[in-house]
């Protein structure tokens, strides 16, 4: 089973609204999340497909998931973006997008 991740990415940034440069696994996922942030706020309203081409950042018995993670925003909460590993199970919510440089909606 993965873990549930819930991210407030504000918590990631540094006074420069840049992501933090350290410690260096905290800086990995929070890219990470900015990719998933950035491929669905990128993507039409009406796409179907939830995919991303943002890779499972897991390594389940020392072996990297092959896993692409998909994600949306949530059906009640719009300002929550929901993600997860369909192969591990590895999921979570990002929250405290909208203000960041990876948000690319129009609205
Ligand atoms: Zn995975």
């Amino acid at each position: 089973m993965g873990d549930t991740w819930i991210t407030d990415i504000r918590h990631y940034l540094d006074e420069n609204e840049d992501l933090i440069q350290e410690p260096g696994p905290a800086r990995r996922l929070a890219e990470h999340l900015c990719s998933i942030i950035e491929t669905v706020t990128a993507r039409s309203h009406d796409k179907v497909d939830l995919g991303t081409k943002v890779r499972c950042r897991r390594r389940p018995h020392s072996r990297r998931c092959e896993g692409n993670i998909v994600a949306s925003f949530d059906d009640v909460n719009p300002s929550t973006i929901i993600w997860r590993c369909p192969l591990c199970e590895d999921n979570g919510y990002i929250i405290g997008w909208q203000d960041t440089l990876w948000n690319r909606s129009n609205s």
